[in-house]
């Protein structure tokens, strides 16, 4: 059995925001690149299917998916000021949606262990009626669903490292204790949610953890706040699944954000996951491309987690050096919001 599938498809180039946008085309040709170089014993390329009205209508709104689909008659159509479509976008974002359940379904039925879907355009701005922050539909949002009822999954962790929150994501599960939404993320920086204080609401009060972040912020403190916030967490929701909103826009070579991450980095966040993957959930862990705007650093990074995904490593211990200050307290008050949920 190869250990880790991974989707990507020509088709990703497609949807076109246009002319010096940075969520362009050439993000899916540099993992095409990439995907073309692995070792076809240790990776299995499953090629994506399009997403079903009918799933995406479990996250989002008929008309909402109407307004879309209607996009595909104009040459560009701005559904906001950066959220951009062309007439191919709407058939390429259901080959995202749908790229995310093909990988699952993989993973489910054991035709692989772990996996990537490195698809675009992102997801996990995207609410329930709007489109915003370069993304249509909720690909994130769509999975963790898509598992509970086609799956019977009880227990769902979703980790959304992106520099950005991932404000759609939490907003289609935050009354569900069920799925447990842990979002590391610049703060504060656009869209402007996830503070501390945003923790879920009725049952699902306590299953959404928001881990806002000081610009500046580099390896040894995303470390730290998996260490300390995430991870332990994490064991004690014991995931059946995990899923992970895997920006690359943290590097620090991205353009858009302000954080300072290595490729050694992202691995080693993603070696957590893995080992509570195996530990928790039968190995099945879910990655998905959400941001990433350097070409390089996108690729280079992608490299590091799909190595990751094949087993444990011995990585550079990137967790050592000093903090920024006011790490600490943060992550201390963060656990202590958090307390009375435990
Ligand atoms: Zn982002």
């Amino acid at each position: 059995m190869a250990r880790t599938a991974v989707v990507v498809d020509q088709e990703y180039l497609k949807h076109f925001p246009g002319e010096g946008h940075p969520e362009r085309p050439e993000r899916i040709r540099v993992l095409l690149d990439l995907a073309g170089a692995l070792d076809a014993q240790r990776f299995l390329l499953l090629p994506p299917r399009a997403a079903a009205r009918s799933e995406l209508e479990t996250i989002h709104g008929a008309d909402y998916v109407r307004l879309i689909e209607s996009t595909s008659k104009h040459n560009q159509y701005a559904l906001d000021g950066d959220t951009i479509t062309c007439r191919d976008s709407f058939g390429v974002s259901l080959l995202a949606v749908g790229g995310f359940l093909k990988l699952l379904d993989a993973i489910a039925a054991g035709e692989a262990r772990n996996g990537f879907a490195l698809v675009r355009p992102p997801g996990h701005h995207a609410l329930r009626n709007r489109a915003m922050g370069f993304c249509l539909f909720n690909t994130m949002a769509v999975g963790a669903d898509y598992l509970k009822r086609a799956h019977g999954a009880k227990r769902v962790l979703i980790v959304d490292w992106d520099v950005h929150h991932g404000n759609g994501t939490q907003d289609a599960f935050y009354d569900d204790p069920a799925v447990l939404f842990i979002s590391t993320h610049q703060f504060p920086f656009y869209p402007g949610t996830g503070a501390v204080t945003e923790v879920g609401a009725g049952a699902g009060e306590g299953a959404t953890i928001n881990i806002p972040l000081p610009a500046g912020c580099a390896d040894a403190e995303y470390l730290h706040a998996f260490d300390e916030i995430v991870l332990p967490a994490a064991k004690k929701f014991a995931p059946e699944w995990i899923l992970v909103s895997a920006g690359f826009d943290p590097h620090r070579r991205d353009p858009l954000g302000g954080m300072g991450v290595t490729e050694d980095g992202f691995a080693a966040m993603a070696q957590k996951l893995f080992m509570l993957a195996e530990e928790s959930a039968g190995g099945r862990a879910a990655f998905v491309l959400e941001g990433g705007y350097d070409l390089a650093a996108l690729r280079d990074s992608a490299a590091a987690v799909l190595e990751t995904l094949q087993g444990p490593r011995s990585a550079p211990d990137r967790s050592a050096g000093s903090l920024q200050s006011g790490i600490q307290p943060l992550l201390r008050r963060i656990r202590q919001v958090h307390e009375k949920y435990r």
